[in-house]
């Protein structure tokens, strides 16, 4: 059945040469009762290709072009990079769900309205419901389909992957493990994003997707009823225009390696920058530059700041709290939190301390407890033969470290904390030097995201700044935002809110009127 439809749509397939259509025409309309005249934005007088859906973007932009393809449109996607699949590829695996088949077999009820309560409660009032619950709603669905395409979750191993167990959580929405890990292949990598991501390429071909790779969008194209008509971009070196008849799906990530918009709207600004250059933001500024608005612009995830380390090859190091006795200390040498709480919610209170300076202290016993120290983690390591000592290294204040230490100690050899209630392996004294202080925000952490972008609706179309739909265009995964908030829901969820929105997207755009022009 694929195959008929792919065949249908390529034989529907050509592509325009030398259609010519009005350039940077202008119009009267009214507005307020006064006359203004509107602009078509970057209309050609060529246009080079054309499609019903254009999909900025390879990584999540996939599963749009998989649903957009299934109900009959023409897609054409278009991916700078020489490579597909963005982070997409690139990532473990994980995708939440709720209610899913999985679950059951695994003996697990859920639904989605629990899922939707939890991400908006992890929110703390920064995400849209009505995103969210789109995304939700459609989340068990996408796991068959995404099982359809060949990928596997073992019941065994569904796991919690957020705070969904911790009280202030569990009192709002009933926990449930919800991290479903695509499972992994013999001797392979550890992250199995690329199997995800192998199937939704190999899908998204086998029903006709035509691909453009070193093909960079730069702009839309609109008409001067700000609808838009196409993407004006640089293939290889040479300036295209490509024309749609539905639609524009903006699939090109988030902007963790944009510097300039780090700065101007996001909290960690210039202290991290994303691991893959791709992620420029590029999306989320076409849309801008059309009235888009933009949501939750500050929020990102820095995982591994607020993550003490592990020994290399347990578990993942970012997920457990240590396994040894140790304390979390600001500069001012206090602690300010139980230190076993889980990565997110120690992200969020992390980055709420003066400076952004967060040390683990530890000693020798246990610091041989985290024999083999991962590369990564030697260079944040100082060491000293006393705490005065090593506060001054690290730049804490050392009467008030010397302080906390002695009243850490005082309780912890008896395996107490009042003042925080740990308990268990991770109580214990700190008093065998040398003595170490763990500098766990400073770079480099393991991976830094970021999660705002352009305001959309449930139908993952892009709104303008008085909430306005503009027209054929729509976006998802890191181009949007009003999917999360202060709290990161946990493993899984930024692929769930990719892959969703993605077939939301696909499917919305492919029922588009078919413009004539
Ligand atoms: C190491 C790591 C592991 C992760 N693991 C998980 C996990 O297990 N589960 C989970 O839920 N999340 C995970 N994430 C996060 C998740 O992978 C991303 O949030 C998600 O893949 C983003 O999808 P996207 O489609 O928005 O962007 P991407 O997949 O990055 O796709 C964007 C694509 O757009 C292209 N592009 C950019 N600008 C343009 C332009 N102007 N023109 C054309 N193309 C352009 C890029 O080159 C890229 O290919 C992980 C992230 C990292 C870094």
């Amino acid at each position: 059945m694929h195959k008929e439809k792919a065949q249908r749509r390529l034989s529907r397939r050509e592509f325009l040469k030398g259609a010519a259509a009005g350039a940077g025409a202008l119009a009267l309309v009214g507005v307020a009762g006064k006359k203004v005249q509107a602009h078509e934005v970057n209309v050609p007088t060529r246009w080079d290709f054309e499609t019903d859906v254009a999909i900025v973007g390879s990584g999540g932009g996939m599963a749009a072009a998989i649903e957009a393809l299934d109900a009959g449109a023409e897609v054409l996607v278009l991916e700078k990079m020489n490579k597909l699949g963005g982070e997409t590829s690139m990532c473990a695996g994980v995708v939440y769900g709720a209610g899913t088949s999985v679950q059951r077999a695994a003996g697990i009820e859920d639904n989605p309205e629990e899922m939707v309560k939890y991400w908006m409660a992890c929110a703390h009032g920064q995400a849209e419901a009505e995103v969210v619950k789109a995304i939700a709603y459609k989340s068990a669905e996408t796991i068959e389909w995404l099982i359809g395409l060949g990928c596997e979750f073992p019941p065994e191993e569904l796991y919690f992957s957020g705070v969904e167990r911790e009280p202030e959580y569990a009192a709002i929405a009933t926990p449930r493990p919800r991290g479903h890990h695509q499972k992994k292949e013999a001797g392979g990598p550890i992250f199995a994003g690329y199997i995800l991501y192998r199937n939704l390429e190999k899908a998204a071909r086998e029903r006709g997707a035509r691909i453009l790779l070193e093909t960079r969008a730069l702009e839309l194209v609109a008409s001067e009823k700000n609808e838009v008509l196409g993407v004006k971009a640089e293939s290889k070196g040479k300036g295209i225009f490509i024309r749609v008849k539905r639609g524009v799906i903006l699939a090109a990530g988030g902007f963790s390696a944009n510097p300039d918009m780090r700065k101007r709207y996001e909290w960690y600004g210039e202290r991290f920058v994303g691991p893959f250059s791709f992620d420029s933001g590029d999306g989320i500024q076409m849309g801008q530059a059309l009235g888009g608005d933009l949501i939750n612009m500050n929020n990102s995830g820095a995982y591994g700041a607020g993550a003490a380390p592990v020994p290399a090859g347990e578990k993942s190091p970012i997920s457990p709290a240590p396994r040894y006795p140790s304390i979390y200390v600001n500069k001012r040498g206090s602690r300010f939190a139980n230190e076993d709480l889980s990565t997110y919610l120690m992200a969020d209170l992390v980055r709420r301390q003066e400076d952004f300076m967060v040390f683990q202290v530890l000693d020798e016993d246990a610091r041989k407890k985290v024999e083999p120290i991962p590369p990564a983690t030697k260079s944040k390591l100082i060491s000293a033969f006393t705490i005065r000592e090593l506060a001054e290294k690290a730049g804490i204040d050392p009467a008030r470290l010397e302080e906390t230490i002695q009243r850490w100690n005082a309780h912890a050899t008896e395996g107490k904390d009042p003042e925080f209630e740990k308990s268990g392996v991770t109580v214990g004294p700190i008093q065998e030097p040398p003595f170490y202080a763990y500098h766990l925000t400073a770079p480099p952490i393991l991976s830094y995201s970021t999660f705002g972008g352009l305001r959309i609706n449930a139908k993952a179309q892009v709104l303008d700044v008085k909430g306005k739909v503009i027209r054929r265009l729509y976006a998802i995964g890191g181009n949007t935002g009003g999917g999360f908030g202060r709290i990161y829901p946990g493993g899984g969820s930024a692929i769930c809110r990719t892959l969703n929105l993605g077939r939301i997207a696909g499917e919305n755009a492919a029922s588009e009127k078919a413009m004539v022009r």
